[in-house]
């Protein structure tokens, strides 16, 4: 049997010496502000056991991890009718270029890069009668912790700041591919974007991902389809144009943020999260990649 614990303190005891530690993303200046030295891990295995290591209970901005749960709900709800607005490819891109998006008439690649998540977020802005609550609720419902909550701070810089996700919105409005008003939308997104959640709420917000579509509590989230779905599209668009390397060097399912987290999970067997707030040119967290890679390796557990 496999020590987790034994595992995760040794890996982060490991990383932590490293010197390479990325560079905290400025272009939201909130985020500017965090402690680069942060280093975080938590895992839950199929039978609720949980082993932690470094800064796993102290919150973070998790950002773009939030693509996942919008995606969730709003799949959900619509169905399959989802990708007749969004697609399931990879991009190949970064996370916030437009060129494909014009150059694909206002249909995204994907819910994981931001202009898919924006047709995500406009999908919930249609559907649900007070969006933002709702959707706070949902992520409460899923991790059975009613203590999460948006950082407003960080919410209101992105929204002062977040010029290219304005003009995407503006850009997929043009195609017809956004039906409520882009200040909505956009305040709906970067609320998302902007709950703050530790690794180890991350781990219980995921677990259905792992587990069939069952939360921790045993409540049916998703199907069992739904949750394949999603997983696939983890593996192929979670980390934008690095989705490969994500794949190659770690071989889970995952998704990250800017706000320096990382979510990942094997199916059936655990669902774990890292928070390194350094990141590399392509966005995702430098030390989180070096930490799951180490994790797989050395248990010699992945999808592959
Ligand atoms: N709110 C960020 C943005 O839209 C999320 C990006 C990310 O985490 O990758 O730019």
């Amino acid at each position: 049997m496999i020590d987790y614990q034994k595992v995760l303190s040794e890996i982060t005891t490991d990383c932590a010496l490293s010197v390479q530690k990325g560079v905290v993303a400025t272009y939201i200046p909130e985020l500017a502000n965090v402690d680069i030295d942060k280093l975080g891990i938590h895992l839950i295995d199929s039978d609720k056991n949980t082993y932690s290591s470094g800064d796993a209970t102290e919150t973070f901005s998790v950002q773009s991890i939030s693509k996942v749960l919008t995606l969730a709900q709003a799949f959900g709800m619509l169905g399959a009718d989802i990708w007749k607005r969004v697609g399931v490819e990879p991009s190949g891109d970064p996370f916030n270029h437009l060129s494909l998006l014009e150059q694909e008439n206002g249909i995204p690649r994907n819910p994981l890069i931001n202009a898919g998540a924006l047709v995500v977020a406009d999908i919930l802005v249609s559907q649900l009668k007070n969006p933002k609550q709702d959707f706070l609720n949902f992520v409460r419902t899923l991790t059975g912790d009613h203590t999460i909550n948006f950082d407003h701070a960080v919410a209101n810089s992105e929204e002062r700041t977040g010029f290219r996700n304005y003009a995407t919105a503006y850009l997929l409005k043009s195609f017809g591919n956004l039906e409520n008003d882009v200040t909505t939308v956009l305040d709906f997104y970067f609320h998302q974007c902007a709950i703050a959640m530790s690794c180890k709420q991350l781990t219980q917000a995921f677990y259905p991902f792992m587990n069939q579509g069952k939360c921790l509590q045993n409540r049916t989230h998703l199907t069992q389809q739904q949750t394949k779905r999603i997983n696939s599209i983890m593996l192929t668009c979670g980390f934008y144009d690095e989705a490969g390397e994500f794949a190659f060097e770690v071989g889970l399912p995952g998704k990250s943020g800017v706000g320096g987290g990382i979510v990942a999970l094997l199916p059936g067997k655990y669902c774990v999260a890292t928070w390194a707030p350094g990141l590399n040119a392509k966005g995702n967290s430098k030390l989180g990649m070096e930490v799951l890679e180490k994790l797989t390796t050395k248990t010699g557990q992945s999808i592959f």
